[in-house]
């Protein structure tokens, strides 16, 4: 099975976890302070505060924001459920904005959606692909927002010279096991904010600062959400990669789109001529003459060795949503997520794997195009 996509671990990966694994300090310390320090530098923003997930790391970007009780975020309901949970973690309701044909938030729509209540658009660069960040922040702007990034598909992503972490007033990557880059669990906040960083830095250490000799002061609610130094280690190693990494991942994708150009059953999605995609994932949008065989065409595919996936079930289709919140129906949402199929897209694959995947796409769309669609 070729996975949409996997982690990469060579062996100076596992030679720089085991050095700290012998060493005497395992938890957060001077190789978290290193990872932190090299993440800022490569996405040029001032501070890097580093988690054990996006997760927790979505939550102190909103615990520090002060997002809480009767308090609104604007958010895309085409991604993983993190993005909004974390605010309703803290009594806030996220607020579905529709997407555009790429996946991504439709800022077009960002504003009518905005109440007394709102205090931060959180958009997601969706499967890598820039948002469009400068007409987001000009809305927050205007109307005195926080624009908080969820970017855990984005390390590496960038428009013009600038990368993805250098825009928004908090940005978040995950380093999960398949994310452009892995600590197998791991998070991280940046920012250029002195005092968001601080905070993030409390909020994840139990709210507690050094004092003298064994006095310290816990002057915050805080959590123990620190990734360990042998983690550290790992996404240290593995940021030097990542370059090679999204060469790799780029290389697959434009032989992608020369292979499915101008396909009559599905098309792809263009990044635009001055922004970089991480391409965590790669995405095909199937015509509607499809949507009825989706399923078939899933299984096929997973029988034929390709670990597709869909991303995403629109989150507020969830129960938990649809209980909380009520049934809700965004069109191009609801079109996004019948469309969308991603194929196997990712640094450990060869450009071979890569054409057996274009081959068998090919072969079972083509199959599946001759059913007849009963709606
Ligand atoms: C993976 C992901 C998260 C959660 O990341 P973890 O590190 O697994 O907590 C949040 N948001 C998006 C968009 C993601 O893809």
């Amino acid at each position: 099975m070729i996975p949409y996509s996997t982690q990469f671990i060579e062996e100076d990966d596992i030679a720089a976890v085991v050095d700290v694994l012998k060493s005497s300090h395992l938890t957060q310390g001077a190789k978290v302070e290193e990872f932190e320090a090299a993440i800022a530098e490569y996405v040029g923003a001032r501070f890097c505060v580093a988690f054990n997930s996006a997760t927790s790391a979505l939550l102190g970007a909103y615990a520090v924001a002060e997002i809480g009780e009767n308090d609104e975020i604007i958010t895309t309901p085409i991604s993983f459920v993190a993005t909004s949970n974390m605010a309703i973690a803290l009594g806030a309701k996220p607020v579905f904005c529709d997407v555009k044909t790429d996946g991504n938030i439709d800022e077009s729509l960002i504003e009518s959606l905005i109440t007394p209540r709102t205090r931060a658009l959180v958009p997601v660069d969706f499967a890598g692909k820039p948002v469009a960040i400068e007409a987001i922040k000009a809305i927050a702007k205007k109307h005195n927002l926080l624009v908080i990034e969820d970017s855990s598909h984005a390390l590496g992503s960038g428009i013009g010279t600038q990368r993805i972490g250098s825009f928004a007033d908090m940005t978040i990557f995950s380093f999960h096991a398949i994310k452009p880059i892995t600590t197998g669990e791991g998070g991280a906040v940046v920012t250029n904010d002195e005092a968001f960083a601080q905070k993030l830095k409390l909020f994840r250490s139990h709210g507690i600062i050094k004092k003298q000799l064994w006095n310290s002061d816990m002057v915050s609610l805080g959590h123990n959400f620190r990734l360990t130094e042998f983690a550290a280690a790992l996404g240290l190693s593995q940021l030097h990669k990542l370059d090679r990494f999204l060469a790799t991942r780029n290389e697959i994708a434009r032989y992608y789109d020369e292979r499915f150009a101008g396909h009559k059953l599905f098309a792809t999605i263009a990044i635009d001529a001055d922004e970089q995609s991480a391409r965590h994932l790669y995405p095909l949008l199937l015509s509607p003459a499809l949507h009825c065989s989706k399923e078939d065409v899933f299984t096929e595919l997973q029988t034929r060795g390709l670990g597709v996936q869909v991303h995403y079930k629109p989150i507020y289709q969830n129960s938990f949503y649809k209980e909380r919140f009520g049934e809700q129906r965004l069109a191009n949402t609801e079109h996004f997520y019948k469309s969308s199929l991603s194929i196997p897209c990712h640094q450990k694959m060869s450009m071979e794997d890569a054409r057996i995947v274009a081959d068998t796409v090919l072969e079972v769309m083509e199959h599946y195009s001759h059913r007849e669609c009963s709606f």
